[in-house]
């Protein structure tokens, strides 16, 4: 019987190692620490998390509880691993981290489908998961670049936060393109002097998050953040990415002093992405300063700006069916390196590749979960054309037609949550 190759048991690899064993599958696993190590691993240990200890909420009224649902449904040994080592942390699933990694080394070395290899894979052959993350080994990279074409890989995330429509108050906001180019593609949030003034101070003072010495080249060479940018003048911004040429504000007549423009990040126009807003600020400093903007006072953010390194495929070019590679479609490719971004994200993309490379071995099609649910929606996001593609997790406006007449916050969550479980349990009946 042909062998499953898996490279990489960091989160993704681990769960399509897992998923192919228990499908009775003979499967190698690659992973290459301790004698080749990433620039953010401390050992040899499987699915090490490399920063926070915590997998998020797992409450199913956010998108983030219902993607660990899913997990749970499709059997996820890293959702089990970190129930067992859970430590207290509010309505989040965190876990002591040396407990979570042994518990999935020892349940993956326990299985007798699983070989474990502990050396650097590059061969990229038929029935290989490469799960090898975001640090993945250069060598890997460069057969991946001849099999993806070079042009489709990236290195850095430097990404702006993106925000929910109906979070937005448009009666502080308008469309309009510059010079009337663009139409409702834009949505301008214009400030005055004094609140314009008082953004960049905020800007410049705020907390920024720590990048790590290897994380400060690739970063700050590709793309400026705009704390950054603020702290080089305080017109710098308004002359630069919050520059107000070519825009009339309908409720003044006026050009304003000020605009922070809004790009469509989805094809419904449900979520926004703040152009040129690219920042290293810790993520309730985001919140606190970006909703100064009078148009985003309760914006809720899809996604925080992160700028740190990270390889990922251009997922809308490079993808085929259920993480398979449009190229190599004996191929598949899954965890960060796909294309979405987390902890929980990553695994559950290992999940669903491990499913679907025991499909093709049987001679069957690739799976997706409908994209009503976390994992579909999430999939359904990263294989849509995106001429600016970023690494995405999961989240409620990704998760199929917006839900709309309830307008009580909290019951819509619950309906998008429950929609989901229905279409989830329908994919899990078929699988
Ligand atoms: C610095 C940093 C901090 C992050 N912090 C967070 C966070 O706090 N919360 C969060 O949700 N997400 C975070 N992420 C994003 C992401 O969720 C994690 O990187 C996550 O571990 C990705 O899972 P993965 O399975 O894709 O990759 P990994 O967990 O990194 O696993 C990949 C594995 O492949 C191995 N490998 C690489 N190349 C080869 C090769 N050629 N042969 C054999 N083995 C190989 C690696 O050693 C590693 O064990 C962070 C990312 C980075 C880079």
């Amino acid at each position: 019987m042909e062998r499953i190759k898996v490279i990489g048991a960091g989160l993704a690899g681990c769960e399509a190692a897992y998923r192919a064993a228990k499908e009775g599958f003979k499967v190698t696993l690659y992973e290459m620490r301790p004698s080749v190590m990433t620039p953010a691993h401390t050992g040899g240990g499987f699915a090490e998390l490399v920063c926070s200890n915590s997998l998020k909420s797992t409450d199913l009224c956010t998108a983030q509880g219902v993607l660990k649902r899913e997990m749970k449904l499709l059997d996820s040994l890293i959702i089990e691993a970190a129930e067992a080592t859970a430590v207290p942390a509010g309505g989040a699933l965190a876990v002591d981290r040396e407990k979570f990694s042994l518990y999935i080394e020892n349940k993956i070395k326990s299985l007798p489908e699983i070989e474990v290899v502990r050396a650097e894979r590059t061969e990229i052959d038929d029935y290989t998961v490469i799960a090898a993350g975001p640090l993945a080994s250069a060598a890997l990279t460069e057969e991946l670049k001849k099999v993806t074409g070079g042009e489709y890989l990236n290195f850095f995330d430097a990404v702006a936060p993106i925000v929910t429509k109906e979070s937005i108050d448009f009666s502080k906001a308008f469309y309009a393109g510059r010079y009337g180019k663009g139409g409702e593609d834009y949505l301008n949030c214009p400030m005055d002097a004094e609140e314009y003034y008082t953004f960049c101070e905020e800007l410049v003072s705020a907390e920024k998050a720590v990048l790590r010495e290897f994380e400060k080249k690739d970063v700050f060479n590709a793309c400026m953040p705009v704390e950054i940018m603020a702290a080089k003048g305080k017109d710098t911004l308004r002359f630069g990415p919050l520059r107000p040429v070519g825009l009339t504000d309908p409720t003044t007549g006026k050009r304003p002093f000020s605009v922070v423009q809004l790009r469509k990040e989805d094809e419904r126009g449900s979520m926004w992405n703040i152009v040129g807003f690219q920042t290293n600020l810790k993520f309730a400093e985001q919140k606190r300063v970006f909703s100064l903007i009078p148009a985003l006072k309760n914006a809720e953010f899809v996604r925080y700006g992160v700028m740190h390194r990270n390889t990922f495929v251009n997922a809308p070019k490079v993808l085929g069916e259920g993480f398979s590679l449009a190229a190599r479609p004996k191929v598949f490719l899954c965890g960060q390196l796909s294309g979405v971004e987390g902890y929980a994200e990553s695994a559950a993309s290992g999940i669903i590749a491990g499913i679907n490379v025991c499909r093709v071995l049987k001679g069957q099609r690739p799976v997706t979960p409908p994209e009503n649910t976390a994992i579909g929606g999430l999939m359904k996001y990263i294989t849509s054309p995106n001429e600016n593609f970023q690494p995405m997790h999961v989240g409620f406006p990704l998760m199929g037609e917006p839900i709309t007449g309830i307008k009580d916050k909290t019951k819509r969550k619950a309906a998008y949550s429950e929609r989901a479980e229905r279409d989830f349990a329908v994919f899990k009946e078929n699988l």
